[in-house]
């Protein structure tokens, strides 16, 4: 089926993708103009992170939450959580736009799903923010460790990032040693910092790049990684490349350059077309974990702040993650298809094979 359009009708747009569920909140006192949107609540309620962003027009923030909730189905669903796939947009500008008023007004509209759908943090929001919205429901994650949350995500999520490298890196080389390989991660915000921690004290040769060249000197100075231009990354021959930025990276002309052997980070959506560039990967010999895989670490954190936090517990379903990747690989090698498909097909068989259990009363 093609992919849905923005210019298509709504409904044939939620059709194409097969939601459940799409709630407008407006509200022109406090200037909220969201969409949340509930993919699939098989598996659970359906927990998806609020992205505050100043999209061109609605029909792109209705795209946007549209496949970003339905990527999050998917990513529960491999990682074994017990949630469903939902995302929430706020269209603005996050750093002039808000306030108060209009994210408790927000938390109104999530507390009136009666829990069917939960959020968290995402690009444009904070913990902080996540405060105001826990004011008017409980239905809400990634509040701060000092009110009872389980704090900041990223170095969860940087986690689950490396044992999908490892995992990468046992299926091409025999075994998972870090020791000696070279990876080169694109974007040192929040996560891809802590993966450069993690991959140094494993004595890997790091090449760190950014937009922002404050931050590129800052990390490669402390933990001894080498800072390369965004515009040359894809000239490095390096084993590993860590898009830990924006998606879309991965593209015809991208993959053309390419030189790695490995593919494995933490941005969502980094093919530009999941069908074609999963193709193209798998016939130049390049491996490519799939994001929501190995990615799956902050909703994991989120997960276990639901189930009353246990840090170990986190831990435990994190290193999973090296598992999940593994399985990926196996099928995508057995049944010569992309990763991507493999993973599709391993989460949708598990959402299937739950329906049926959840049929018995
Ligand atoms: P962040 O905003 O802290 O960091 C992103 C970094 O990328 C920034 O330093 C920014 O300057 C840089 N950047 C932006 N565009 C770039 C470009 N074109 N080239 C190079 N650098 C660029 O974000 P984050 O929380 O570290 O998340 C990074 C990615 O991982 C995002 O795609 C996010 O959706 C995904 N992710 C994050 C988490 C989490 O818990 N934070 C969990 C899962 C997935």
């Amino acid at each position: 089926m093609p992919s849905p359009q923005p210019t298509d009708s709504i409904f044939s747009q939620l059709d194409a993708l097969g939601h459940k569920k799409v709630v407008f909140c407006s509200d022109p006192d406090t200037g909220l103009k969201a969409i949340i949107a509930i993919h699939d609540t098989t598996l659970g309620p359906a927990l998806g992170g609020t992205r505050y962003w100043a999209y061109r027009s609605e029909q792109e923030a209705l795209q946007d939450v549209l496949r970003l909730s339905k990527a999050m189905t998917y990513k529960s669903a491999i990682a074994g959580l017990n949630l469903g796939g939902g995302k929430a947009v706020i269209i603005g500008d996050s750093r002039k736009d808000k306030t108060e008023a209009l994210l408790r007004k927000f938390g109104r509209f999530i507390k009136n799903l009666n829990g069917e759908f939960i959020t968290a943090e995402d690009v444009g929001t904070n913990p902080r923010d996540m405060e105001y919205i826990r004011m008017e429901t409980q239905h809400v994650t990634g509040v701060p460790e000092s009110m009872g949350g389980s704090g900041d995500p990223a170095p969860i999520a940087a986690l689950g990032v490396y044992m999908g490298i490892k995992a990468c890196v046992k299926e091409l080389y025999g075994n998972d040693t870090i020791t000696g390989r070279s990876v080169i991660v694109q974007g040192i915000g929040h996560v891809g910092e802590h993966l450069v921690k993690l991959l140094r004290e494993d004595n890997a040769k790091v090449y760190v790049s950014d937009i922002n060249d404050e931050r590129t000197r800052q990390v490669s100075k402390k933990y001894g990684a080498e800072a390369v231009s965004n515009n040359t990354i894809f000239d490095i021959n390096a084993d590993i490349y860590s898009p830990c930025a924006l998606g879309a990276t991965i593209n015809t002309q991208t993959i053309a350059k390419l030189q790695c052997a490995i593919i494995a980070g933490s941005a969502n959506n980094q093919l530009q077309d999941e069908a074609v560039h999963g193709q193209m990967l798998l016939d130049k010999g390049i491996l490519f974990a799939p994001d929501y895989v190995i990615s799956a670490g902050g909703i994991i954190n989120c997960y276990s702040e639901l189930m009353g936090f246990s840090k170990k517990r986190t831990m435990q379903l994190t290193e999973n993650i090296y598992e999940a990747t593994r399985n990926v690989l196996k099928l995508s090698a057995a049944e010569k298809i992309s990763t991507v498909v493999a993973a599709n097909k391993i989460a949708e068989k598990r959402i299937s094979d739950i329906k049926k259990v959840k049929s018995t009363y």
